[in-house]
């Protein structure tokens, strides 16, 4: 058993002032994920920082036209938001695809954004892992690799990033709102999480003495062509072995604007601009989003157990943008378009 300190922040500054005074501090929010890998060795926190008395719980129109959400909104209440339900549906079914209805009510956005890999081999500290113990391998790259990378990988690791939300955000070009000792700044979704490189120990982009505050959204929510499509072996309560956030903006039959990340393919939220760039223009049907499919996963790379990912996700990219243009959000795929 590990001995730690708990403490419990009273505002935004004095958070900041406790871990940046305390290099083996952690946050704890709903501690869905961090006090299971407290329970498993392999967090080691010394001290335990409670932020979830902040007044970080509101979901507020922006004055551009957009969205904050506090860090400590919980998943349900946010996929419920009526806001969510209305402007940005695709948020909505990202959250409501993620683990169970009792986790939801815990899980916080902040720490559903620092959530950690389940890759078996992280969690298993009789293993080598490099995001564990940096220098000492990654046991999964000649392993059981059947959940993991087919993109943007490394030789150091080959983890996926788990999130259902955070998949939605990016294609949502989303912002994350930090604060630190030197003040406040800004980080795009998209930017937020890091590809493992030679430092897969490291899932963000976000500094050990900072903490998330919010997400804001963006005015355009893609609210009528969407969709979140996940591929996970059990039908409920399981990651995504793939999953696709798609959204179209259409001008009748043609694609105006289009959005399209990718999760359980990653170390973070997979969003392809070239492959919205090549939708922008074309009639929404199966030979442009086949092409999106394709620049996608140009050089996705399978090791010796998930291979099938990469066709996996050829079909689930195609399937959802054929949802999103037909309007039909939920595996509705049967309606035929051209
Ligand atoms: C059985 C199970 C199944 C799951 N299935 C899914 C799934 O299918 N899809 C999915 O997306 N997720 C899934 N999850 C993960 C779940 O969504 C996360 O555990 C949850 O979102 C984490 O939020 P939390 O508030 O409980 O974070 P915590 O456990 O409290 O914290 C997680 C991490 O975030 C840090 N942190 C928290 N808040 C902040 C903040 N404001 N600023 C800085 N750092 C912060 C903590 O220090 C910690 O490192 C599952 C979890 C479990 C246990
Ligand atoms: S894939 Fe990453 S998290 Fe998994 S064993 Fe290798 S280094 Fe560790």
């Amino acid at each position: 058993m590990i001995n730690f300190h708990y403490a419990r922040a009273n505002d935004v500054a004095d958070a900041v002032r406790q871990i940046a005074a305390d290099p083996k501090a952690k946050f704890i929010a709903g501690g869905t994920n961090l006090v299971d890998l407290m329970k498993e060795n392999v967090e080691r926190s010394t001290r335990l920082i409670d932020i979830t008395h902040l007044p970080l719980k509101s979901v507020e129109p922006t004055e551009d036209g957009g969205l904050r959400i506090g860090a400590l909104v919980p998943n349900s209440d946010l996929a419920y938001h009526p806001l969510i339900a209305e402007r940005y549906p695709l948020l909505g079914s990202a959250l409501l695809a993620g683990a169970s209805a009792q986790l939801r009510n815990m899980a916080s956005t902040g720490g559903n954004l620092l959530q950690r890999t389940r890759c078996y081999y992280f969690y298993d500290t009789a293993t080598p892992c490099n995001k564990r113990e940096p220098g000492s391998g990654c046991s999964a790259i000649n392993g059981v690799n059947r959940i993991h990378a087919i993109l943007g990988a490394s030789e150091s690791c080959i983890a996926v990033h788990p999130s259902d939300m955070c998949v939605a955000l990016a294609a949502l070009d989303a912002t994350v709102l930090v604060s630190g000792p030197a003040g406040a700044r800004s980080i795009a979704m998209t930017d937020f999480h890091r590809l493992p490189g030679t430092t897969p120990q490291r899932d963000t982009n976000l500094q050990a003495d900072e903490i998330v505050t919010a997400v804001e959204l963006p005015a355009q929510g893609f609210a009528k062509n969407y969709t979140y499509l996940k591929v996970r072996d059990r039908l409920s309560y399981a990651f995504a072995l793939v999953s696709v956030a798609a959204a179209l903006d259409l001008d009748g039959g043609t694609i105006k604007e289009a959005r399209l990340a990718l999760g359980g393919v990653a170390h973070k939220p997979w969003r392809n601009t070239n492959a919205e760039a090549a939708l922008r223009g074309k009639a929404a049907g199966r030979d442009a989003f086949a092409e999106a499919a394709d620049i996608v996963l140009h050089d996705a790379k399978g090791h010796a157990h998930n291979a099938f990912k990469i066709d996996l996700a050829r079909r689930v990219i195609v399937r959802a943008l054929t949802q999103a243009a037909n309007a039909t959000p939920q595996s509705q795929s049967d309606k035929k378009i051209r």
